[in-house]
Order: structure tokens, then C-alpha cells, then sequence
């Protein structure tokens, strides 16, 4: 059984060097065969294969899925009067994350697994087709087995994030929490978890516990991210480099040697996705949902480091698991173009996972995409905030429609 997407006015491949838009790589009047889950034939319409089932795209824009690749999406409980005493002049420092690792210790696994889920399809409607989903709230050895045993029912991109916060019971005592982590609790989450993570920030965790916790998880089999220099200047970025991480995540106060050293990582500009650069992970839903200033792009682009758009979905600084308002909001607020929006949302994606297999469309490829209600990708941020998003294919399959 194959399924033809047919009418196709505009698409984006991601593949550079072909059609047009640089690494776009667009085709215009085409189509697309899926078989497998996988995309098994592209090119002009008028070549197009039969097929068993037909898509008519009506003209639209077609595009690989997003990959969101930052998300924290087990959690209970809701900051909305946080937020509306932020919007009314309250600082963010982070500090309500505690206010979440409560609410989720008291939640049932259900409760937890009925969130997960809701957010999950809430994103998928929104052309979100791969989604990374971190530990962090539980913060004891059985609360962070747990929220990975749950995400790991919904992705195969699950991050262990025991190094979120110290908890308040080892407020006086965070050499023992970091021996915690070390330990017992990455024992418990290495039969869920792809990556490890750790906060690396002032209030947080500081470069010796953050390298301890990252080289012990590195070992054990896991690959490396950080949240890195969101709050302020500090070592994270250079933490993440220097350990091969594949992603450095916020990246909102950089210095001219963070900088170098994440342009350092990339070897060629048109690399393989399965090249070891370290892709920076930008969240703008966080500096809109903080009211901060958002992270220099422009001169990330410009210095030849490999960008990455996430929503940083979480109950507290970003409550968005929308792509297309990041993808606006990077273009509006962040100086990059259309096209490096959602090149960063989709191929920058995959890089920050270190994936090959999606965020591209090709013969062999994922077939994983969105079919939007407009003529051109152009329109996600020309047209924020409008729900463009008309179909999306998960693994050749329609995961849903209006
Ligand atoms: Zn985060």
C-alpha cells in the first residue's frame, strides 16, 4: 500500500544543492511517494507514479515535520500565576521549577502519562512529527525512572535531566545530590534514556558538578546536551564543546569564545547531519514566555555554527509546543530568515539529535511531513499565529487532519 502526495506547489526538501533556496532545496508542482513509512520517490508532478491512495496537497507547501528537539513534557501541575506575576514585573530565575517537582512527585503515573500525551498530540497537529521529552521533576531516583519510563512511551528521544534543580531536601547538601545523580538515579533512567542533560547555570548546577554528571553518563552510553548561558555568561557552551555534545541548548548569553568554539565543531557547512558538530539549540518560546532578551542568531549564523530552533515546552518559562510560533518569532525577533527558521526547525533538529533519517526529505528518508494551507513555508512566519498546518504525515502514516 503506497500513498502519492500530489499538487505539491512547493517543496522543501532540506536536501542542499538541489532546486532552489540553497539548503531548502525546493521543488516547485511536485510530488511525493510514500511506501513504508518511508519516502520512496520525489520529483516533478507530472512524472508522478500511480498509487494506491492520493493526497492532493491543492497547491500547498510541504515540508519535512518539525523536530523539536528540547521539550519537558512530564510534569503536573500549571505556573499560570507565575507567569501573570512575571508579565506584571517578577524576575525569572528558575526557581519555580521546584514549584513543578512537588506537584509532580504527587501525581498518579496516569496523571503524568495523560499530559505527555496531550501535549504529544498537541504538537503533532502542529506539524511536530519528532519530539525529544527530558526527565526533571521528579528529582528522586523512582520519580526520574518514572518520567522516562513514561516518556519513553511516546519517543524514542528521551533525555535524562536528574540535573534539572538540586531539590529542596538537598538544598544544603549539593555534592551529595550530584553523587545521587552519578549513581543510583542514571542507574535507574539508563534503561529509558537516549541522552543526559544538566542545567548548567548560576542557582543550578556550576562546570565541575555539570562535567561530573555528563562524563558519567557519557560513559554509561548516553549522548550529551546541556541547557547552557540562558540566564547569563557562563561555561555551559563551552562544557558542551569540549565534551562533543550534540546540542548546547538557550545560548542567549554567548561571549566571542563561545561563539568560536561552537563554529569550531563544524567541519563543513553541507556536512552530513551524522557529523559530530555541536548544533546550538535556540528557544525563543523561553525569552517571549520571560520577557528577556532573546539570543544573538544572527551572529551565530554568521560565524558558521549550525543553528536549531526548540520550544523548550515546559510548564513554567515556554508553555508552547508550537513550532511555527517559534519559527515566527525567531524570524521577527531573532534576525534569521525564513528559510534558516525552518531549516533550524526541521534539519536543525535532527542535527541537534544527531539523526540523518528525518527533518529531510529523500528517497530513504523518514516520511515525515507537513502539508501546509499556503502556497509557500514563507507563510509560517508571515502569518503567525495562524493555523496553517493542514496535514501531517508521521512515518507515512496521516496522523491527523482537521
Ligand atoms: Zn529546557
Amino acid at each position: 500500500m503506497n500513498l502519492l502526495i500530489d499538487n505539491i506547489g512547493e517543496l522543501v526538501t532540506n536536501v542542499a544543492g538541489t532546486g532552489e533556496g540553497g539548503p531548502l532545496g525546493i521543488r516547485r508542482r511536485a510530488a511525493l511517494l510514500v511506501e513504508d513509512g518511508q519516502v520512496a520517490w520525489l520529483g516533478p508532478a507530472r512524472y508522478a507514479p500511480a498509487a494506491d491512495r492520493r493526497i492532493d496537497a491543492g497547491g500547498g507547501a510541504v515540508l519535512p515535520g518539525f523536530v523539536d528537539s528540547h521539550a519537558h513534557l512530564v510534569f503536573a501541575g500549571d505556573r499560570a500565576a507565575e507567569f501573570n506575576a512575571r508579565m506584571a514585573g517578577e524576575r525569572y530565575t528558575g526557581g519555580g521549577i521546584r514549584t513543578t517537582v512537588a506537584a509532580t512527585r504527587a501525581a498518579g503515573d496516569n496523571t503524568l502519562r495523560g499530559t505527555v500525551g496531550r501535549l504529544r498530540a498537541e504538537a503533532l497537529r502542529q506539524g511536530t512529527t519528532t519530539i525529544e521529552i527530558k526527565s526533571g521533576y521528579g528529582l528522586t531516583v523512582a520519580d526520574e525512572a518514572r518520567s522516562l519510563r513514561i516518556a519513553a512511551e511516546f519517543t524514542t528521544e528521551t533525555t535524562f535531566l536528574g540535573a534539572h534543580v538540586v531539590p529542596a531536601e538537598y538544598a544544603d547538601r549539593p555534592d551529595d545530590y550530584v553523587g545521587l545523580v552519578c549513581g543510583p538515579m542514571l542507574r535507574a533512567a539508563l534503561p529509558y534514556a537516549k541522552w543526559i542533560d544538566v542545567f548548567c547555570e548560576r542557582g543550578a548546577f556550576d562546570a565541575d558538578h555539570a562535567r561530573a554528571i555528563l562524563t558519567v553518563g557519557q560513559a554509561a552510553g548516553l549522548g550529551v546536551r546541556v541547557h547552557a548561558n540562558q540566564l547569563g555568561p557562563g561555561p555551559g557552551v563551552r562544557l558542551g564543546v569540549e565534551l562533543g555534545a550534540a546540542s548546547v541548548d538557550h545560548c542567549t548569553h554567548l561571549d566571542d569564545d563561545d561563539i568560536e568554539a561552537l563554529a569550531s565543531t563544524v567541519t563543513t557547512w553541507v556536512s552530513e547531519p551524522e557529523s559530530s558538530s555541536t548544533v546550538a539549540t535556540l528557544l525563543p518560546g523561553a525569552e517571549f514566555s520571560t520577557r528577556s532578551p532573546y539570543p544573538d542568531a544572527r551572529r551565530l549564523l554568521d560565524a558558521g555554527v549550525t543553528v536549531a530552533l526548540a520550544t523548550d515546552c515546559n510548564p513554567g518559562s515556554s508553555y508552547t509546543s508550537s513550532m511555527p510560533f517559534c519559527v515566527a518569532l525567531a524570524v521577527r525577533e531573532m534576525r534569521m530568515t525564513p528559510a534558516e527558521a525552518v531549516w533550524a526547525a526541521t534539519a536543525g533538529g535532527a542535527r541537534a539529535l544527531r539523526r540523518d533519517d528525518i527533518g529531510v526529505l529523500r528517497p530513504g528518508a523518514r516520511a515525515d511531513l507537513t502539508i501546509l494551507d499556503a502556497p509557500s513555508y514563507l507563510h509560517l512566519a508571515y502569518r503567525p499565529g495562524v493555523p496553517l498546518i493542514s496535514q501531517v504525515l508521521h512515518n507515512g502514516v496521516p496522523a491527523c487532519q482537521p
